[in-house]
């Protein structure tokens, strides 16, 4: 499977320093900010270096050690906004929207954590 990287994307422009970004965290292989229009009280961005489109090109194409980095920043993130039920907090909801149907807007592997608040139900029956 041959995929295809948009490297206008505005997380590559991000990641080339082109545009500003509130960051959280930052590594050798992964970067998390804050998202520009938050949608609960916590609502950061988790994104590999790399230019991965969606969460399986990441997976079928990316190093191991990028992989390791990236889920440990995922963590390191939930610690760092204090949103990890397992150390007391309330938890919160990962979601890595994905081509059409799972309205993926920009094109660059993202994984939203977002948490603050009750986030309701998983999906909505209405879309
Ligand atoms: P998607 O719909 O692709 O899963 O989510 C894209 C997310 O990127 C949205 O939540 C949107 O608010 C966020 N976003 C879009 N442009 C920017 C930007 O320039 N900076 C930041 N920090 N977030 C952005």
């Amino acid at each position: 499977m041959a995929y295809s990287y948009d490297n206008q994307n505005i997380f590559a422009r991000i990641l080339r320093g082109e545009i500003p970004n509130n960051t959280v965290l930052e590594t050798e292989h992964s970067l998390a900010f804050h998202d520009i229009a938050p949608q609960a009280p916590v609502h950061v961005l988790v994104i590999p270096k790399g230019p991965y489109v969606t969460y399986d090109h990441f997976a079928a194409e990316a190093s191991a050690e990028e992989i390791v980095d990236f889920t440990q920043t995922v963590g390191l993130v939930c610690a760092q906004m204090e949103v990890t039920p397992g150390a007391g907090d309330a938890g919160y909801r990962m979601i890595a929207n994905s081509g059409s149907n799972g309205v993926q807007d920009v094109p660059h592997l993202h994984i939203h954590i977002l948490g603050g608040r009750m986030l309701g139900r998983m999906l909505s029956r209405n879309g």
